[in-house]
C-alpha cells in the first residue's frame, strides 16, 4: 500500500520523524483508486527534513517553508514533506493568517477539511491513525466536515465547494449536517479566488457522477455564486423535442458526454442562452431562436471570469457553436465537406463533435432508437469523406498565394484572399478539381470576370 521509495526517505529521517502520509493519498488508497502525489506529514522541522534527507543523498527543494513543505525528489517524483502544523485564524475566508509549526500529528489533522481527508498511514508500518471516523465514513459513502462544519466553513471558504467536488468525484453523498452548513457560509465562499474555484469546478466537472455535483451547487446556493447565468436554466420548460426543462437536459448532456474537461463545459453552458431566447405565445410551443449565439456570448463572458485558459475556452466555444448543426442525410457531399471545414476552422475534431451531438441528443431523452441510427449513419458518412482527405482550408489549394499573384501579375492584397476562397468552394464542391491545371483555369477565368 506504501510506495516503496517512502522507505528510503523514513529511513533518512529515522523513527522520530514519526513520518506518515496524509490526505488525498490516505483515501485514494483506501479506496483503491490512483493518485497523482503521495503527500507526507513529519514531526522534524522544515531545517532537519532538508538536513537528514541530504545527507541520505536526496534532493529536496524548500518550497514553502513558511507553510512547512519541503520537496524531496524520490526517484523523480516530487513528493511533499510538511511540518505537523495547526492553522492559526482565518480572517480572510481564505487563508490562515500563519500556520504554527511543531504540533502533534492529532492537532495537524484536526484542521483537515473532511473526516475522510483526515487519516494518516505510517510510512514506517503501523495502525491508521483516524481519529474522525474517516475509514467509516469511506466505507459509508458520506463526506463530512472534521469538527463543526459551520466554524469549518467559515474559516475556509473552498471546502463547501470542494465537499461538492468529492460528491462529484467520488460518488458519494454529503452528510446532512456538513450540508446544511453550506447556505449558511456563502458569504465566505464567495471571498474564494477565482482560480480555485475553478480548478474545483473543472474537477467537478470531470468526475464520475459531475451532474450529481452541479445539482448539489444549485441545491446549496454555490451555483448563484460563480454560475448565476446558468441559474435560470432550472425550471425553463421546452418544447416537444424534449422530455425535461432545461437545466435538467443540461444534467443529462453531462451524465452522457465523456469525462473531458471541455466536453463536459460545454455540456453544461451550451443551452445557457435558452431562458433569454424563450418565446412561447399561448397555444404555441416555446422557441429558441438563436440561443447558440447567446449560449456562446454568455459561455464566453463566464470562462473568462473564471480564468479558464484560452485553450479551453476555445474548445468550449467551438462545440457550443456547431452543437445545433444537424447534418441530414439529404445533404449533399459537398455540403458535408463544408460543415468539416467550419469544424476544421473553430480546431473542432469530427469525434468530438460526434460524441457531443450524441450525448445532446440522448439528452432529450425521447425517441432514442430512431434518432441514435440517424447520428451513426451521418457520423459514419462524414467520417468517410473526411478520410479522403478533402482540401478543407486554402492552405491545402493546388495553387499556393505566390503562384496566384504570379498568374495576376498583381501583389497580394483582399483580392488575393477573395480568390482563394472562391476556388476554395469550387473545390469543396468537387476535390478532384484541386489540381494546378485546373485551378489554373478557373483563375483565370475567375479574375477575367472581375
Ligand atoms: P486531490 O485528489 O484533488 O489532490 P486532496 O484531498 O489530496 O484531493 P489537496 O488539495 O491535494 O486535496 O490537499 C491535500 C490535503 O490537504 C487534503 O486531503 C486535506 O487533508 C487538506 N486540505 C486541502 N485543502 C484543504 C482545505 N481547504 N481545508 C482544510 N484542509 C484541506
Ligand atoms: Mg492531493
Amino acid at each position: 500500500m506504501i510506495w516503496a521509495p517512502l522507505l528510503r526517505l523514513q529511513e533518512a529521517l529515522g523513527p522520530e520523524a514519526e513520518l506518515v502520509v496524509v490526505g488525498g493519498a490516505v483515501r485514494d488508497e483506501l479506496l483503491g483508486r490512483p493518485h497523482a502525489d503521495w503527500d507526507l506529514a513529519t514531526r522534524l522541522l522544515p531545517q532537519a527534513v532538508m538536513e537528514k534527507a541530504r545527507a541520505a543523498g536526496l534532493k529536496v527543494i524548500p518550497t514553502g517553508l513558511q507553510h512547512g513543505t519541503v520537496t524531496v525528489i524520490l526517484e523523480a517524483h516530487p513528493v511533499e514533506v510538511t511540518t505537523f502544523r495547526r492553522d492559526g485564524d482565518y480572517l480572510d475566508g481564505r487563508r490562515p493568517e500563519s500556520v504554527r509549526l511543531g504540533v502533534d500529528l492529532a492537532e495537524d489533522l484536526s484542521r483537515r477539511d473532511f473526516t475522510m481527508n483526515a487519516m494518516a498511514l505510517p510510512v514506517g508500518g503501523g495502525d491508521l491513525v483516524d481519529p474522525f471516523g474517516g475509514r467509516a465514513d469511506l466505507a459509508a459513502g458520506l463526506i463530512r466536515a472534521v469538527g463543526d462544519p459551520l466554524r469549518r466553513f467559515a474559516e475556509d471558504g473552498l471546502r463547501s465547494l470542494r465537499a461538492c467536488r468529492f460528491a462529484a468525484q467520488l460518488g458519494f453523498e454529503v452528510e446532512a449536517a456538513t450540508l446544511a452548513a453550506i447556505p449558511f457560509r456563502l458569504d465566505v465562499a464567495r471571498k474564494v479566488a477565482m482560480e480555485r474555484v475553478f480548478t474545483e469546478l473543472d474537477k467537478l466537472l470531470r468526475g464520475p457522477v459531475a451532474h450529481r455535483g452541479m445539482i448539489l451547487l444549485a441545491d446549496c446556493g454555490l451555483l448563484d455564486l460563480w454560475l448565476p447565468e446558468l441559474r435560470p436554466m432550472v425550471g425553463c420548460e421546452q418544447n416537444h423535442h424534449h422530455r425535461h426543462d432545461v437545466w435538467n437536459h443540461t444534467l443529462e448532456v453531462i451524465r452522457l458526454v465523456p469525462a473531458e474537461s471541455s466536453l463536459r463545459w460545454a455540456a453544461l453552458l451550451h443551452d445557457a442562452g435558452k431562458p433569454g431566447t424563450r418565446i412561447k405565445s399561448s397555444g404555441t410551443e416555446a422557441q429558441f431562436h438563436g440561443h447558440e449565439e447567446r449560449s456562446l456570448a454568455l459561455a464566453d463572458l463566464l470562462l473568462e471570469r473564471l480564468k479558464a485558459s484560452h485553450a479551453l475556452r476555445k474548445g468550449v466555444l467551438a462545440l457550443i457553436r456547431h452543437h445545433g448543426t444537424h447534418p441530414a442525410a439529404a445533404w449533399g457531399d459537398a455540403a458535408c465537406r463544408r460543415f468539416l471545414r467550419r469544424l476544421a476552422e473553430d480546431g473542432l475534431e469530427l469525434g468530438r463533435w460526434a460524441a457531443f451531438r450524441l450525448a445532446d441528443q440522448r439528452g432529450k431523452g425521447l425517441e432514442r432508437a430512431a434518432r441514435e441510427m440517424e447520428h451513426e449513419a451521418i457520423v459514419a458518412r462524414l467520417t468517410a469523406l473526411a478520410a479522403e482527405a478533402p482540401p478543407l482550408s486554402v492552405q491545402n489549394l493546388a495553387l499556393d498565394g505566390a503562384a496566384l499573384m504570379n498568374l495576376a501579375g498583381r501583389p497580394g492584397g483582399p483580392w488575393l484572399g477573395e480568390l482563394q476562397r472562391q476556388l476554395l468552394e469550387a473545390v469543396l464542391e468537387d476535390p478532384a478539381a484541386n489540381t494546378p491545371e485546373t485551378l489554373h483555369q478557373l483563375a483565370v477565368s475567375l479574375l477575367q470576370r472581375r
